[in-house]
């Protein structure tokens, strides 16, 4: 019911020093943001997707965060998809980001397991079908999925996939907020009446944002490329993407969007920063510390897991 909210992404780390880091992203920012919710990727770009259900676990219970695990149909049949949910259940976890997955490096195209899934749509169906309580996000492209023939046929999938029972629709990363607003009208004309929350990615590095633009078909706008390469040191286009997001946030939430969910990449220090930012020139209010706002007892806690049981 919140609006704006305000959501992180991590991704589960691959090594002992990934770990140590993202602890210590996710206590800065139970202290400066508050989030409403967290998300942890499975599997993108190669991750560990076993890690994910642990720190989906551990950002739950120890730093008393919402979170939502992400969830794809690679290499999965579909009874391992069921068990997998079950577990999210037995944990007490309430929300999945519902996704057919990327493609593997090692392969040219998509090819599902032969007892799986081809399509987010079909997993959103088997979650509502058997697990009908769960919260559902699911992916959108603002600039168009790289696999879809065009925008037109890209909707029609997203309003098939949305129809089968999602809650809410995360965009793919894009750096022109135009982008945005004109999805957000064609999927309204379309019938799709779910919220529609932006996704920003803090520049941190030009090598890589290029990477992610060229792998997800986003775009860099001129402006932002050309400061981008005139950036001398690390610290300037740390800088120059702090600005950039900080000015896409301010226009998002000034026109209506219903929250904003950040890509992270496990580092905090520029959405402090941009927080800092946003809640000095009143963007944002200065939020409810999670200790002061809802985080569980521990007898809430071994009541809710003994209910998940229940239901199990
Ligand atoms: P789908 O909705 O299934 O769409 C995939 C393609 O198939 C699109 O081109 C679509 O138009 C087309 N399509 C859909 N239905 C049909 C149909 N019935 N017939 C023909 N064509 C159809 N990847 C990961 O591996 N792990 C993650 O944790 C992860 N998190 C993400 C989070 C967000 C917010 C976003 C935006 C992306 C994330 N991704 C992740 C990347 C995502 O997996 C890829 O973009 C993937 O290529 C598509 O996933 P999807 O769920 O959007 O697929």
């Amino acid at each position: 019911a919140k609006s704006p909210t305000f959501s992180i992404e991590f991704f589960p780390p691959k090594d002992d020093i990934g770990s140590a880091q993202l602890l210590k992203t996710a206590e800065a920012l139970k202290e400066g943001l508050s989030p409403d919710f967290v998300s942890i990727t499975y599997g993108a770009g190669g991750s560990t997707r076993e890690h994910t259900l642990r720190y989906a676990e551990l950002l739950k219970d120890e730093y008393g965060f919402e979170v939502m695990p992400h969830l794809t149909c690679v290499g999965h049949s579909e009874s391992e998809l069921i068990a997998i949910i079950k577990q999210f259940q037995k944990l007490g976890l309430r929300n999945i980001m519902t996704l057919r997955g990327d493609i593997p490096q090692d392969k040219e195209q998509f090819q599902p397991h032969p007892e799986g899934l081809s399509y987010a749509s079909e997993l959103v169906a088997l979650i509502r079908k058997s697990f009908p309580n769960f919260c559902l996000g699911v992916a959108g492209y603002p600039e168009v999925h790289p696999e879809a023939p065009n925008k037109e046929v890209d909707l029609e999938n997203l309003c098939y996939k949305v129809n089968q029972g999602a809650s809410f629709i995360t965009t793919q990363l894009f750096y022109d907020n135009s982008h945005y607003f004109d999805f957000v009208k064609r999927c309204r004309a379309s019938g799709i009446t779910i919220p529609i929350l932006p996704g920003i990615l803090p520049i941190l590095s030009t090598q890589q944002v290029k990477r992610f633009c060229k792998l997800c078909g986003a775009s860099i706008p001129a402006t932002l490329g050309k400061q981008l390469e005139s950036a001398k040191e690390s610290e300037s286009v740390r800088q120059i993407g702090t600005d950039w997001a900080y000015q896409q946030i301010k226009e998002l939430i000034e026109k209506g969007a219903p929250g904003i969910h950040l890509y992270i990449l496990n580092r905090p220090q520029s959405t402090l920063d941009l927080i800092e930012r946003l809640k000095a020139d009143g963007i944002i209010e200065t939020p409810v510390t999670s200790s002061e706002q809802n985080t569980p007892t521990e007898l809430e806690i071994s009541q809710s897991k003994a209910s998940e049981q229940d239901r199990l």
